[in-house]
């Protein structure tokens, strides 16, 4: 933890230097002393302070100054720091000016110059100041600062990235006092949320998701530019792809769109993969198979969108959304399915602001006593309805299929009959989401009965199936109608190899239609669906791999 500062504003360098001298022998070891030689100048400082969390515990100003005077100072010194105590120092002539001060800008203290002997005059004044700030006190904050609105969709995007890739931050509502505290000493309006401050003090305006990365040190560039192995997708095939191909040698880059961990980052226990007995979330799941992957020297860049993949004499290159390239002699898709859009009045509109896709762990909390509807009647919607009833006063779960059997393993069917606010809609769709601001109330429409009711609704957790996004790959490697990629047996049509296949062997297991791509996980055609599964066709692959490139 840093020191908390105790800063003295005085034009006068002589008077500056005798202050912080007298300061730094009682109080240097406790306390950062720091001079300043105007009002603006300070004010700089309490800005910086604040944007690194750092805490100010006294203010000592003089009163008499060119363009700031000390009271003005103070005053303004005030809006960053309201905690810290203040004390205006001030020559004989002025104790009239000094005393006014400190009915009108709230001055703890006013000081006489000269103040010798320290011991009698000036210590027991900041004991007492010191002593009153201790009382109240500011909690220094070392980690990444967000300030945004509950309710902006670009701020709650940020909160979701930084909470999937665990990276350690605290929120502060543009609303509350200290959040508006950071944007003034950013120098932002409200215009500039989300604003993130990073550990060191910068300041982010509505930063992209590149920015952040970048900001908090993930990785987000290459550091070679040809590699063995590249692997699209960082969900767990692609994990269990990277800690496979960097563990036996290949040199690996593992490239992921927004956080690792993909679905299964979503999941908040994930209970059924093999030994985890006790379940575990799909956050640390992630977060192991990452540092996994990292130590075997697998790069892990994050927030990079693979946007085209092509073959250029021997090599696969796959290119990004920013027109930058990365070379191969392999290459492993691993992009798994993304959550099908919702289609009803009001839910596009209200995305992110009471309408969220996946189960946004981080609104947990910002759901207490609240009434939460999830649509979707297959595992990951059961999953979250037991995440959210522990904080909200009621879960619905909205499913249009007549019963959950068909759909949800029936441990977790059981699980959800055994709480009492959680309540089950079979037969059930939503018709519309309303709100002006935010989601206020969803109309639903009961198929068995006929009708359709408006009820209050502040959050509403979308399940309802995946599909693999694809497109990207058109004309690159053999898809099905719905996109899924056909890899070995599957690319076999009456025994004949696909088109312009140029091996005198079938395709391996787990290869796309080109020779030296593969896929894995749920982005395959006819693949399980599952953790467990999408890590083995990771680990897969990557035997597969190394049979190619032997051959080659
Ligand atoms: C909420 C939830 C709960 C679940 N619970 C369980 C469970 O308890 N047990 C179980 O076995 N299974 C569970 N599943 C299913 C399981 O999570 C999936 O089967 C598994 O994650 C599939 O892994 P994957 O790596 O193939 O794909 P994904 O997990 O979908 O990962 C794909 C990754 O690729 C990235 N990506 C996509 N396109 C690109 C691109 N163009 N460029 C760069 N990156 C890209 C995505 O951002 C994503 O991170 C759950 C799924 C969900 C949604």
């Amino acid at each position: 933890m840093g020191r908390p500062a105790m800063l003295t504003v005085d034009d006068d360098a002589a008077v500056s230097r005798a202050v912080a001298r007298d300061l730094r022998r009682r109080y240097g070891q406790e306390y950062q002393i720091i001079r300043a030689s105007s009002g603006t100048e300070g004010l700089e400082v309490l800005r910086d302070i604040k944007l690194r969390g750092g805490r100010v515990a006294v203010l000592l100003a003089d009163y008499r100054m060119p363009q700031m005077n000390g009271i003005e100072f103070l005053e303004q010194a005030m809006d960053l720091f309201p905690n810290a105590r203040r004390a205006l120092m001030t020559a004989y002539a002025d104790t009239e000016a000094a005393i006014d001060a400190i009915n009108v800008v709230d001055v703890d203290h006013y000081l006489l110059k000269p103040w010798d002997p320290p011991e009698e005059k000036f210590y027991p004044v900041v004991d007492e100041l010191l002593g009153a700030w201790q009382a109240a006190g500011d909690r220094e904050v070392e980690e990444v600062k967000v300030v945004g609105h509950r309710w902006n969709a670009a701020s709650y995007k940020l909160r979701d990235f930084l909470a999937q890739n665990l990276v350690p931050y605290r929120w502060y509502s543009a609303d509350e006092p200290e959040g508006r505290r950071l944007l003034d000493a950013a120098g932002v309006g409200l215009q500039a949320v989300p604003l993130v401050v990073t550990p060191d003090g910068r300041p982010l305006s509505s930063p992209t998701a590149t920015e952040v990365a970048a900001a908090v040190g993930l990785s987000t560039a290459p550091v070679r530019d040809f590699y063995d192995l590249i692997i699209v997708g960082g969900g767990p095939a692609g994990l269990g792809a990277a800690v496979y191909g960097a563990s036996e040698g290949l040199h690996t880059v593992l490239v992921e769109r927004r956080a690792v961990g993909g679905q299964a980052g979503q999941s908040s226990r994930i209970e059924n993969y093999l030994g985890f007995p006790d379940g575990v979330s799909g956050t640390q799941l992630a977060d192991r198979a990452r540092r996994q992957a990292v130590k075997f020297e697998a790069e892990v860049l994050t927030t990079r969108d693979v946007v085209g993949l092509s073959a250029h004499g021997g090599a696969h290159v796959v290119s990004f959304g920013d027109g930058t390239e990365l070379s191969a002699h392999a290459v492993i898709i691993a992009t798994g399915v993304s959550y099908r859009p919702l289609v009803a009045p009001g839910v596009a509109e209200l995305t992110g602001r009471g309408v969220y896709y996946g189960s946004a762990a981080t609104e947990g909390p910002a759901c207490a006593d609240t009434d939460v509807f999830i649509v979707g009647g297959a595992n990951s919607a059961g999953q979250a309805a037991l995440f959210f009833c522990r904080y909200a006063r009621s879960v619905t779960l909205i499913v249009r299929g007549d019963s959950l059997e068909r759909s949800m393993s029936y441990y977790l069917i059981q699980q959800l009959a055994a709480i009492d606010n959680i309540e089950v809609r079979t037969g059930t769709e939503v018709m519309e989401a309303r709100g002006e601001e935010h989601l206020e109330a969803v109309t639903l429409c009961d198929s068995k009965r006929g009708n359709s009711m408006t009820l209050p609704a502040e959050h509403l957790f979308v399940f309802i199936g995946a599909e693999p996004r694809t497109e990207w790959l058109d004309g690159a490697v053999s898809r099905d109608s719905r996109g899924f990629i056909y890899t070995g047996p599957d690319l076999l049509t009456g025994g004949r190899r696909p088109t312009g296949w140029d091996r005198d062997r079938d395709p391996y297991y787990l290869e796309c239609s080109v020779p030296g791509i593969f896929a894995a996980g749920d982005v395959r055609a006819n693949s399980v669906k599952r953790v467990a599964s999408a890590v083995g066709e990771g680990a897969m692959a990557v035997s597969l791999v190394n049979t190619y490139l032997e051959a080659q």
